[in-house]
């Protein structure tokens, strides 16, 4: 006897775990996970840095943001298991006038959709939150209070734990292989796209599973698992390297996740270290894990010139790591039916954020798959068809 199931979960990474638990909480519990990995996590989930913040500059991510965050408030009441969400902030640096006037409109953008605590800094408020930070080229910024960090791989547990309590299943060690689409013939729709197929099972190391609804939720390999169902999806894997430093106290116990904008350098406090980020421009596509050693020069370079005292800071090259940010080409999710597979959606290309919109994309692609429409977001506005049809999105606020 083949399986079933109504839907099947493609990947069972913060984001996967979210949909299962939020179709389930919907009432919809007839649903597979399958994981090939042996354990949860082993994607870009566990690799993340875990940092939440509502400081968006579009819209829809602020809309996200604004639920995930007030999720993660509730998270442990609500879903039962903890999620360490730490409401530190983030504190957003300028150091020239146009980034200045960008954070202030963001700021108003914000304020207007609800998140009502982001707050205009001076460089004198900005020293009080770290008064080893460099500021004599610091003309001023935004922090908001509830942006900070939660522990993406208690997260996810907690989401699976939930979801499987109310009788979701998941197979681990199982990689899907195939996905079976049964031809159907096109139909012409606005957008000029045609509906080629319905899913009918996906094939897996375990053998096949008949459903209707596949959810893909393979964070960096989705485009290789949209290929199964003969889709195109935009998703690039781009390797991002974190530095953690060795127990250092020349810097407050609590402070904000700080982002020096004139560079793009980014840290938080990681227990009694100091974790290091920055977004390299010369880093090109593929599916790099590999930490290059060479990062640790360049990191450090960005971070002495804002906090000359991080110079002093012990690094172990073999305690840092690199994972895979999923890139689109507007650097926004897709969430929502792929227009030519009935039956196959996308919860895809994070590019950067997937852990803290997981609460937002877990629910939006629950409502989208039973209900036909979220009264989150106008969810539209993430679906594939924006490549086509030309009406794609602009955040600049990427970190
Ligand atoms: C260094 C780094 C720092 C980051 N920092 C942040 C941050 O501060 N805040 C934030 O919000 N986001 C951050 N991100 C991004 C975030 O981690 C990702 O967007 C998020 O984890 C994506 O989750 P996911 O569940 O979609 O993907 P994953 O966690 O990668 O899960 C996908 C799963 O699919 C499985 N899979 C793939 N193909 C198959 C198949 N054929 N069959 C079965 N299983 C399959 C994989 O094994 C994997 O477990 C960071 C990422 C990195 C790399």
């Amino acid at each position: 006897m083949s399986e079933t199931a109504e839907v099947v979960i493609v990947g069972s990474g913060i984001v996967g775990s979210s949909v299962a638990y939020h179709l389930a909480e919907q009432g919809c519990t007839d649903v597979l996970v399958i994981e090939r990995e042996a354990h949860q996590g082993k994607g870009s989930t566990g690799k993340s840095m875990g940092g939440v913040r509502a400081q968006f500059s579009t819209p829809v991510n602020i809309q996200m943001s604004r639920y995930s965050i007030d999720f993660f408030s509730r998270f442990d009441e609500v879903v039962g298991h903890p999620a360490d969400y730490r409401a530190h902030g983030y504190l957003f640096c300028a150091t020239n006038e146009r980034h200045l006037e960008y954070l202030k409109t963001n700021r108003e953008r914000q304020l207007a959709l609800g998140v009502k605590n982001v707050e205009l800094v001076s460089r004198e408020d900005i020293v009080e939150f770290v008064p080893q930070l460099r500021v004599d080229d610091i003309l001023g910024g935004t922090f908001c209070q509830t942006d900070g960090f939660v522990d993406p791989h208690s997260v996810m547990m907690g989401f699976m734990l939930n979801a499987r309590e109310r009788g979701v299943r998941l197979w681990l060690d199982t990689q899907v292989t195939g996905i079976e689409v049964e031809r159907t013939a096109g139909t012409a729709k606005a957008s000029g796209l045609a509906q080629t197929g319905r899913i009918s099972g996906v094939m897996t190391s375990r053998g096949f599973v008949s459903t209707r609804i596949v959810v893909n939720a393979a964070g960096p390999w989705a485009a290789a698992v949209a290929r199964l169902a003969g889709a195109d999806l935009p998703v690039e894997p781009l390797r991002r390297q974190l530095v953690p430093t060795e127990p250092f106290d020349g810097l407050p116990q609590r402070f904000p996740m700080v982002i020096d904008m004139s560079t793009g350098f980014h840290f938080r406090r990681e227990g009694k270290g100091i974790l290091l980020a920055w977004n390299d421009p010369e880093e090109t596509p593929g599916f790099k894990t590999d930490f290059d050693p060479a990062f640790v020069e360049k990191i450090l370079t960005r971070a002495a010139d804002r906090v000359p005292r991080l110079a002093e800071a012990e690094v172990n090259p073999r305690r840092a790591w690199a994972g895979l940010y999923e890139m689109t080409p507007d650097h926004h999710a897709i969430i929502g039916p792929a227009p030519d597979v009935a039956g196959l959606y996308y919860v895809n290309g994070f590019s950067g954020h997937g852990v803290m919109h997981s609460p937002a994309s877990g629910r939006i692609t629950a409502d989208l798959i039973l209900n036909g429409y979220s009264k989150l977001i106008d969810a539209a506005q993430l679906n594939i068809e924006r490549f086509v049809t030309g009406k794609t999105l602009e955040e600049t606020a990427v970190l």
